[in-house]
């Protein structure tokens, strides 16, 4: 049974406190949604946990698996289980998508993957993806739309196989078809495997494909109100001034 559990957090990016205490338990199984307006350290608490070397944690605990995971490197916590699609990926010229995820996949086990089961498993997955078959042979994100991008990003969680995923706003700029497809790959992924997830996103419509079990609202860098698939629907149908107004918050 794997567990992330973040205590007291604290994050400062450039000398500017961001995160001011957020405590976060996510266990497996559980698909979490990470609410809020934009601005709010959504991202910053994403990237914190994977150790983005800008966002510098000031005070607080972040373990998994019992593990201190601040003492790690970026590597040990990818080897450790955990995994970001972030929210802008990166352009990579120079580096095929292939290349780059032989060498994130070979990093995380003993013996080096065979280059057969490699091609079969990446065209599996780019086809279960619906994204063309080139997409191996090309670098890194270069080039790719927006909604490539993201469905790239899902090509990497299916192949790395984390124990515990995070996704940074997957959804924006996915047309519908899009959407359900990058839905169903994660929701299948999740019941097979049963990985724990934290889920960024401003749409109820992913959320209702995903079905969170929980539902965390932060706000000037702290969650401040937690509940369930509810409290998903009440933010889409009302959005957040209501809970300004009963927690007399400063926008
Ligand atoms: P959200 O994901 O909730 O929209 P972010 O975590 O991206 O919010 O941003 C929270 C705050 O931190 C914002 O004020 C943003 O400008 C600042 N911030 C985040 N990342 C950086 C960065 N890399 N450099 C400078 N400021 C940043
Ligand atoms: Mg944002
Ligand atoms: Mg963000």
């Amino acid at each position: 049974m794997s567990q992330l559990m973040i205590k007291n957090l604290h994050v400062e990016v450039e000398g500017k406190e961001i995160l001011k205490g957020i405590d976060l338990t996510v266990a497996d199984h559980e698909i979490h949604a990470l609410m809020g307006p934009n601005g709010n350290g959504k991202s910053t608490l994403l990237a914190a946990i994977m150790g983005h070397p800008k966002y510098t944690v000031t005070s607080g605990t972040i373990e998994y698996d019992g593990r201190d995971v601040l003492a790690m490197s970026v590597d040990e916590r990818s080897r450790a289980g955990l995994f970001l699609a972030m929210q802008y990926p990166q352009e990579v010229p120079g580096v095929t998508n292939s290349d780059f995820l032989r060498a994130a996949m070979n990093a995380r086990r003993e013996n080096p993957i065979s280059l057969f089961s490699f091609i079969k498993e990446m065209e599996k997955t780019i086809k279960d993806l619906q994204m063309k078959p080139d997409l191996a042979h090309r670098f890194l994100n270069e080039g790719f739309s927006g909604g490539e991008k993201k469905r790239n990003e899902i090509v990497q969680m299916k192949m790395l196989k984390p124990s515990l995923a995070m996704l940074d706003e997957i959804d924006s700029g996915l047309d519908v078809d899009a959407l359900k497809i990058v839905a169903d790959a994660v929701t299948q992924m999740q019941q097979e495997t049963g990985l724990g997830m934290i889920v960024v996103s401003h749409y109820e419509r992913f959320y209702q494909l995903l079905k969170p079990t929980h539902a965390h609202v932060l706000i000037n860098g702290r969650i401040v109100m937690e509940g369930d698939e509810t409290l998903v629907q009440k933010i889409d149908q009302d959005g957040y001034d209501w809970l300004y107004q009963q927690l007399d918050l400063q926008p």
